[in-house]
């Protein structure tokens, strides 16, 4: 994979549509035409300046940006970075003409349900507020909001700007391939990090009120015989086609018959990754129906959290996607039946 192709898997969420940034006083105009990688070599060569929208119509993005326009962001940022370092989490400040965005990337497309909730908690553990992209908690209704790529020129001031260290000091040389051949060697985040920041951050209020006015009715799962007995909403995705579910929502699980269930690579930690022998990574996710209970999954490797018991169900599914937001997922499952209707 060359450098423009590395950048591209970095940042972009979505290629049907782009945003290009104008000389003052103009802000950005949309493009709704394919993007290509000559665009995006066109935008590090800094011919022209792209902000890219900051998740895809599915709801997912590759990456975090947290944004800060004060003349002193950058020292923000700094503390935002220590509180996401202090989660396991590797990020990169860039410099702006006022401020700048501090970055995460991830190894994988994720669901913004979880990254938002991510971003806004690293803010809270900063005890700082500051616009945190993705900027909402589920997908956008038609284009999400853009960020301008790094690299590339800032057609207000016509300058380029450096990814910083701890001191300040540019992190690259200020030519363009220089920049990019840094930037692309940088380590993203992976899946199973994720998570596991995720899992001890402290639960934040949620973000809204339910979509649903009527208040959902949930009986509690018996404890002995028959099929669990729920109604409302978490009933109904337990009622589903399993398989289908998982292909709405995370459709890179890529599920495969396997003896009397399925296979897919598990969207919880890293099991596309090569073993450490070098070996390729296997897929772990099993799903499968048990007559009684109905559909059930797990992961099979033991370095992932969702290998552990209870075995885990429908419901369970979009709760581990939402990073354990049950109001998310909630949420998430009344739009699920909303589109099957
Ligand atoms: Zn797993």
């Amino acid at each position: 994979m060359n450098h423009l192709e590395a950048y591209w898997r970095r940042f972009v969420n979505r290629a049907d549509t782009y945003c290009v940034q104008q000389p003052p006083p103009d802000k950005y105009r949309r493009v709704r035409r394919a993007l290509t990688l000559e665009d995006l070599a066109a935008h590090v060569a800094g011919e022209k300046t792209l902000a890219l929208d900051c998740m895809n119509p599915e709801g997912e993005a590759r990456w975090v940006c947290w944004d800060s326009d004060v003349v002193d962001g950058l020292a923000d940022l700094a503390r935002v970075q220590a509180a996401a370092m202090d989660l396991g989490l590797v990020t990169y400040r860039e410099a702006s003409r006022r401020g700048g965005h501090l970055w995460l990337w991830c190894d994988a497309p994720q669901p913004v349900a979880a990254l938002h909730r991510l971003g806004k908690a690293v803010m809270h553990l900063a005890d700082i507020k500051l616009e945190v992209y993705p900027n909402r908690d589920d997908p956008p209704r038609d284009v999400a909001q853009g960020m301008r790529l790094p690299l590339g020129i800032h057609q207000h001031s016509g300058q380029r700007y450096p990814f910083v260290d701890g001191a300040g000091r540019p992190c690259h040389r200020d030519d363009p391939e220089s920049a990019l051949a840094w930037l692309v060697a940088q380590p993203h985040t992976i899946t199973s990090q994720l998570q596991a920041a995720l899992a001890t951050v402290p639960l934040l209020p949620p973000p809204r009120a339910p979509v649903s006015p009527s208040p959902l009715v949930v009986t509690p799962t018996p404890s002995l015989g028959g099929a669990a007995v729920t109604k409302g909403i978490i009933g109904w995705i337990r009622a589903q086609s399993f398989p289908d579910i998982v292909a709405r929502t995370r459709s890179d699980v890529a599920l495969m018959h396997v003896g009397r269930g399925y296979s897919g690579w598990c969207p919880l930690h890293d099991d596309a990754a090569p073993q450490a022998d070098g070996t390729p990574g296997t897929r772990s996710l099993y799903i499968y129906c048990d007559p009684v209970y109905g559909w059930r999954w797990k992961c099979l490797s033991s370095n992932c959290g969702a290998s552990q018991r209870p075995v885990k169900d429908a419901f369970d599914w979009l709760v581990w996607l939402s990073g354990g937001q049950w109001n998310v997922a909630l949420r998430w499952a009344e739009a699920l039946r909303e589109e099957s209707r």
